[in-house]
């Protein structure tokens, strides 16, 4: 494997930055994970204006022009010799001393990972996930915003360590009301009706590019699409829950915190969005 780092590429061994970098001291630095089908790196230039849009507002100046990330992306897989891939875009704030300070960091860090994809078991997707919420609520907005895709995921590991420690996969992260903000690395959306639900972004939730490519297809299938302050019990009730997210695509959901969603089975509405989906990532995206 080969790793770019500041427009070289190094093999895997040798791909290394300093411990005084505030990325690792601070979490100070943004990412993106992005994924590319047959060739095609879905939704690219999205994945590119989201990593400069959370490096915009934590002052980081990212040292490329987004056709040049784009460009330094799609090397990275094709010196890879990849076509099906996992690629991640990390940006450092880059060397500094112990201090806070991020201007003593001169010099961002760019890291791009292309490696191969590890695909979630079928299952999953045919049985459907059984999921819980756990107490770590999602990070206020006015504190730590999640629509800054940050290196700083502690909040979302703590949720993931309570999942995990509770025997589940994946954990619904609630906000400081008790409203449904979003999963640890995914969006979630409600199905009531033959209508979808999900939270709005200032519920404290990512806006996902899975969750806005879902819009957009529920939007051609004419499905009625509600941005929405969402409680457990509507969740309870619902007739269809699913998750969406680069890695995982989108993931039936069958029981949330012991209760039975709908018939306990992916839902039709689930797995006509599946189908859709499968049918554009290799379409929509940047060719390498
Ligand atoms: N929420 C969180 C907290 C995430 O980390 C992710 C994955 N990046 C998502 C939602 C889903 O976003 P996307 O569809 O862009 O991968």
């Amino acid at each position: 494997m080969k790793v770019y780092i500041n427009g070289k590429f190094f093999a895997k061994e040798e791909a290394k930055i300093s411990v005084f970098d505030h990325g690792l001291l601070y979490g100070d630095g943004v990412f993106e994970g992005i994924r590319c089908y047959n060739g095609v790196v879905f939704k690219l230039e999205e994945h590119i204006v989201r990593l400069f849009e959370s490096a915009h507002t934590l002052m980081l100046s990212i040292p490329l022009t987004k056709e040049e990330m784009i460009k330094a992306v799609t090397e990275t897989i094709k010196i890879n010799n990849l076509r099906d891939a996992y690629i991640r875009v990390v940006i450092t704030r880059g060397q500094g001393d112990l201090g806070l300070d991020p201007y003593k960091c001169k010099q961002p860090i760019v890291i791009i990972i292309a490696d191969k994809v590890a695909l979630y078991p079928p299952k999953m997707y045919k049985e459907g996930l059984e999921i819980i919420t756990v107490p770590t609520i999602r990070n206020l907005p006015e504190a730590l915003n999640p629509q800054i895709k940050s290196l700083n995921y502690l909040n979302n590991i703590l949720a993931k360590i309570e999942a995990v420690n509770a025997g589940y996969q994946e954990a619904i992260m609630l906000d400081s009301m008790g409203y449904i903000a979003e999963c640890t690395g995914d969006n979630i959306f409600l199905v009531k009706r033959n209508e979808l639900y999900t939270p709005p972004q200032c519920m404290g939730t990512l806006r996902g590019i899975t969750r806005d490519t879902v819009l957009e297809l529920a939007h051609n299938l004419n499905i009625p699409v509600h941005e929405h302050v969402l409680t457990r019990h509507e969740m309870y009730i619902s007739d269809e829950v699913f998750l969406t997210g680069t890695a995982a695509e989108i993931v039936p959901v069958v029981k949330v915190d012991g209760r039975t969603i709908g018939s306990g089975k992916p839902g039709k509405i689930t797995l006509r969005l599946i189908e859709e989906f499968r049918k554009i990532v290799c379409k929509e995206g940047v060719k390498i």
